[in-house]
């Protein structure tokens, strides 16, 4: 007997690809912490002493750019993160740095929300980090750009975000600690890593709160425009 859902399965969580009628199913989001020296040091952590770490984000909490982000609940103190979003088309288990870049289809912009206050908590209490980071559409992303349009531009361009167009963050992809194929090739020595899924590249310093109203625009030179609403 063929078996069947007992109910109707969720719909697979996708991102737009730009310039084509197609979707790039998502498999995982991994997420490093503390990338960019600046922001390491305004979140009272030494850049130089420690090792990169990961924490990760539930595919179905993408959102779409130009979509509205709602103010999650339990929470007076929701941050904007504004990252280089690293796509792949394929994966592997210890990959070398030198191939790591063979598993990339493509970048997008992404913001990495955060209930800092529930994430401060956690940390405190050193507990994970699911309730701060792992929320209802936290993963706000722009449709992806295929490498073979826009190369590799995981080693410099401005990134930078603006709230009601006025800028708060703001650095380059040359600040980044971790470099992409560095994060590719440390991540698949923990996990088998798939086509379909994203790493968010860290944030540049300048992390700040979010009211409602607010309108976010967030850019990656050379990758694109992220655009969305606080409601
Ligand atoms: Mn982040």
């Amino acid at each position: 007997m063929p078996m069947k859902f007992a109910f109707a399965p969720p719909p697979a969580p996708v991102l737009a690809i730009d310039g084509t009628g197609e979707l790039f199913p998502v498999h995982r989001i991994y997420c490093i912490g503390r990338n960019y020296a600046a922001h390491a040091i305004e979140m009272g952590h030494d850049p130089e002493r420690e090792p990169p770490f990961f924490f990760q984000k539930n595919p179905d909490s993408l959102l779409p750019s130009g979509q509205a982000f709602p103010y999650p609940p339990g929470t007076v103190d929701v941050h904007h993160e504004i990252e280089l979003v690293v796509a792949l088309h394929s994966g592997g288990t210890n990959i070398a740095i030198e191939s790591a870049m063979d598993r990339v289809f493509g970048y997008g912009v992404g913001l990495d929300m955060t209930r800092r206050d529930l994430q401060g908590e956690a940390k405190k209490m050193g507990r994970p980090w699911e309730i701060g980071k792992a929320f209802e559409h936290a993963a706000p992303c722009t449709a992806l750009r295929r490498t073979d349009a826009v190369g590799h531009p995981g080693k410099e361009g401005r990134i930078y975000l603006e709230v009601n167009g006025a800028v708060r963050q703001d650095g380059d992809l040359a600040q980044m600690i971790w470099k992409v194929p560095e994060m590719i090739s440390y991540l698949s020595e923990y996990f088998t890593l798939q086509a379909g899924d994203l790493i968010f590249s860290g944030t540049p310093a300048g992390v700040g709160a979010t009211v409602k109203g607010d309108q976010l625009r967030g850019v990656v030179e050379g990758i694109g425009e992220l655009l969305t609403e606080v409601v």
